[in-house]
C-alpha cells in the first residue's frame, strides 16, 4: 500500500524561498520515482516578513497545520531589521521547538575527502559524527526573561530528569542505528562540565543510568572544553555526542566549521511526536535575491527528513531514499567542482541543485 506523508513547509525569510525551491523539486522527483510512498508539501506563512506585514510571526493556523503534518521542513527565518517591540529577533523556529517539545537538536558532522574542510585528515580517517544538542532547557531556560539590573545580570541553567532521560535514550538509539548501518562503533559521549557544576554532575548521573539499558553500546564522558580541543585535533574519534543546549549551540557551529561552512551544515529538531528539519544557517539577507545562496544544507536537511520518516513509519524505501540523497549531496561536495560563493566557487543556487539531481 502506498503511504502518503504530509509535509508542512515554511519557506522562511531572506534566502529561505531560494533554497527551498530546489529542495522541494528534488524531494518531489525522488518521491515520484518510488511507488512505496508519496509526499504532499503544503506551504504555510510564518517568519519576519510575515510579521512585518501582519503583526503575527507564526499564525495559529500555521502552528496547527505544522502539528498535524507528518514532518516540518523549514528554511531559514528572521531578518535583522524586523524585531518584536522588546528588540528580540523573530524566530518562529524556536517557537516550534517549544510548542512541540523538540528536545533533540541533531547536528550531523561529516567531512569527506574534498577541498572544503580546514583540517588535514590523515589517510584512513573519516570524520562522521553527530552532535545532539538538548534544545528546550539548559542555559536557554530563562531566555528572554533573565534578570538585568544596574548591578548584575542573571540567567538560570535548568536540567530536568524528564528531558534528560528522553534525550539520552534518543542519543543511544541513534548510536545503535548508526552502528547497524556501519557508521561508527556505537559510542555515545556525554559532553558536560561535571567537574565544576552540580547541575552537570546531575546530567551525567542520568546519562550513566540510561546507559545501563544499552549494554551493546559504549558510553563515555568528556568535558566541554576538552571536547572543543578534540573536535579540532581528532574529530574522527567521535560517534554520537550529547550535550546541554548552550554547549551544543557553540559546538555545532564548530562542527559546521569543520565541514567547510554553514552552507553545508544540516540539522533537525526532534521530539517524540514531531520534528523540524532546517539548515543550521540563518536567512543570509546580505545575499538574498541574487540566486547565489548555497542550497546544500537545506537539501541535506530534507534527506534527514526522509530518513527520519522512513524509520518512524517503517518504510524502508523512504529511509533508503534519504540515505541516497545524502550520499548524492556528499558526492557533489567531495567533487568540489560545483561550489557556491560561500565555499569559494561561482556556482548559482540552481547549478548546485542541478548537480545534486545529476548525482542522484
Ligand atoms: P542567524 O542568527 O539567524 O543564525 P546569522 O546572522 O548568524 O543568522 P547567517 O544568516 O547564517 O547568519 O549568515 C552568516 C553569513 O553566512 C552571511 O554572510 C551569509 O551570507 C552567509 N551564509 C549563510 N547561509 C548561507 C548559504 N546558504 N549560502 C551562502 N551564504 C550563506
Amino acid at each position: 500500500m502506498t503511504r502518503n506523508l504530509d509535509i508542512a513547509v515554511f519557506e522562511g525569510d531572506g534566502i529561505g524561498p531560494e533554497i527551498m525551491a530546489p529542495t522541494l523539486a528534488i524531494l518531489r522527483k525522488i518521491a515520484e520515482a518510488n511507488g512505496d510512498y508519496t509526499l504532499t508539501f503544503t506551504a504555510h506563512p510564518a517568519g519576519a516578513a510575515h510579521y512585518a506585514k501582519t503583526g503575527d510571526s507564526l499564525p495559529k493556523s500555521s502552528l496547527d497545520a505544522a502539528g498535524a503534518a507528518d514532518a516540518i521542513l523549514l528554511s531559514a527565518m528572521g531578518l535583522p531589521d524586523v524585531r518584536y517591540a522588546d528588540g528580540t529577533e523573530i524566530s518562529p523556529q524556536i517557537d516550534l521547538r517549544k510548542a512541540f517539545n523538540l528536545f533533540a537538536g541533531v547536528r550531523p558532522v561529516r567531512v569527506g575527502p574534498g577541498p572544503l574542510s580546514p583540517l588535514k585528515i590523515p589517510q584512513g580517517r573519516e570524520i562522521d559524527f553527530v552532535l545532539i544538542r538538548e534544545s528546550t532547557e539548559g542555559l536557554f531556560h530563562t531566555q528572554g526573561t533573565g534578570t538585568v539590573t544596574d548591578d548584575y545580570a542573571e540567567e538560570t541553567l535548568r536540567i530536568t530528569r524528564e528531558v534528560s532521560e528522553k534525550l539520552f535514550r534518543f542519543a543511544f538509539a541513534l548510536a545503535r542505528d548508526r552502528k547497524a548501518q556501519g557508521r561508527g562503533p556505537g559510542r555515545v559521549t556525554c559532553v558536560d562540565k561535571a567537574n565544576v557544576f552540580r547541575a552537570f554532575a546531575y546530567f551525567r548521573g542520568i546519562f550513566d543510568e540510561e546507559a545501563k539499558a544499552f549494554p551493546d553500546l559504549i558510553a563515555d564522558h568528556a568535558y566541554v572544553d576538552a571536547t572543543a580541543l578534540w573536535m579540532v585535533q581528532k574529530p574522527w574519534d567521535f560517534d554520537v555526542m550529547v550535550t546541554e543546549n548552550m554547549f551544543g549551540d557553540i559546538l555545532s557551529d564548530l562542527g559546521a566549521g569543520l565541514m567547510g561552512g554553514l552552507g553545508v551544515a544540516p540539522s533537525a529538531d526532534i521530539g517524540l511526536d514531531q520534528a523540524v528539519f532546517q539548515p543550521c544557517h540563518g536567512s543570509a539577507p546580505d545575499i538574498a535575491g541574487q540566486g547565489k545562496a548555497n542550497p546544500l544544507a537545506m537539501i541535506l536537511s530534507g534527506a534527514m527528513m526522509l530518513e527520519w520518516l522512513g524509520l518512524r513509519h517503517d518504510i524502508a524505501a523512504l529511509a533508503a531514499d534519504g540515505q541516497r540523497l545524502r550520499t548524492a549531496v556528499e558526492s557533489v561536495i567531495d567533487a568540489g567542482q560545483i561550489l557556491t560563493a560561500d565555499l569559494g566557487g561561482t556556482a548559482s543556487t540552481q547549478q548546485a541543485g542541478d548537480a545534486v539531481l545529476a548525482a542522484l
